[in-house]
């Protein structure tokens, strides 16, 4: 898309990193325990985006959420531990090629990788780190909730693998919630405003992870995007206020309310989850 004179946003665009079949008990709605789909579900989906989002900001590019690496399916190691390969294994089953990877999609775009400022992590799991070692000159932006889970007694049980987080020569950039003052916003009052013009506003939507990020981009005269992460794994979900099958499903349905709230502001507001086979084509529409 192209941004009017005024808008500071020129351009907002998504790719795919590979892709990844899930259990439908893992997108959701389900009663059952997560041990339980986990261990004994025997059903897959098709295969789902690992997406990337690309904004295009006057001041600078920035990525929501880096991918998965390329080395996590060519890597017998990436995963260390056997039990840690098996729970993923169980967990999900992810491809990609070798045209899949951050370099090679932001060339399709036009971009290279050296042009990327900023990279604004949703949360730590591997499907959304794996671009980090292509992005040691940008900022890396994370919660600084979502960081202190790194300190949590094996945070690998959560899917959180420091080795492939806390890697020499990364900036780190740890963010805190502050006030907005955005009546717009509401019931969102803090937030965390990226270029500090309003049009591009971080978010904090637990339940996926504690500290979960969704980033709002707000256009000149244009709806809303809202990228979610992993909040939800289909848009359909979260406006129906059902969680997936892996959050914490009391915190994500209060966050869901919150999230489905700011459609009493804007009616027309995108909702483009990470892995929703229907984001590609919901951002097409809505940057037509
Ligand atoms: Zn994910």
């Amino acid at each position: 898309m192209g941004g009017t004179p005024t808008d500071p946003i020129a351009r907002v665009a998504v790719f795919s990193t590979g892709t990844v079949r899930m259990h439908p008990e893992h997108v959701g709605p389900t009663r059952k325990p997560t041990p339980v789909w986990l261990l004994t579900s025997r059903r897959w989906t098709e295969p789902r985006p690992i997406n990337v989002f690309v904004v295009e900001h006057r001041d600078g590019l920035v990525l929501f959420d880096t991918g998965q690496d390329p080395a996590s399916v060519t890597d017998p190691d990436y995963f260390p531990g056997r039990a840690n390969k098996l729970v993923n294994a169980r967990m999900a089953k992810i491809h990609l090629d070798p045209s899949d990877t951050v370099e090679a999609n932001l060339a399709r775009l036009g971009y290279r990788i050296a042009d990327v400022g900023t990279a604004v992590l949703s949360h730590l799991h591997p499907d959304h780190v794996g671009g980090l070692p292509v992005l040691r000159h940008a900022n890396i932006v994370v919660s600084r909730s979502e960081w202190d889970t790194l300190q949590v007694p094996r945070p690998q049980m959560r899917g959180i693998y420091r080795s492939h987080i806390d890697m020499p020569g990364l900036t780190w950039k740890l963010i805190t919630p502050e006030p907005l003052g955005d009546p717009d916003l509401a019931p969102f009052h803090e937030g965390y405003d990226l270029f500090d013009d309003g049009s591009v506003v971080l978010l904090s939507t637990p339940g996926h992870t504690p500290g979960s990020l969704s980033m709002l981009v707000r256009r000149t005269d244009r709806a809303p995007l809202l990228l979610v992460g992993d909040l939800t794994y289909d848009a359909r979900l979260l406006a129906a206020g059902q969680p997936s099958g892996l959050c914490d499903k009391r915190v994500t349905r209060s966050v869901m309310e919150k999230v489905n709230a700011l459609r009493y502001t804007w009616p027309d507001m995108a909702v483009l989850p990470a892995h929703d086979p229907g984001s590609a084509s919901r951002l097409a529409a809505a940057v037509a």
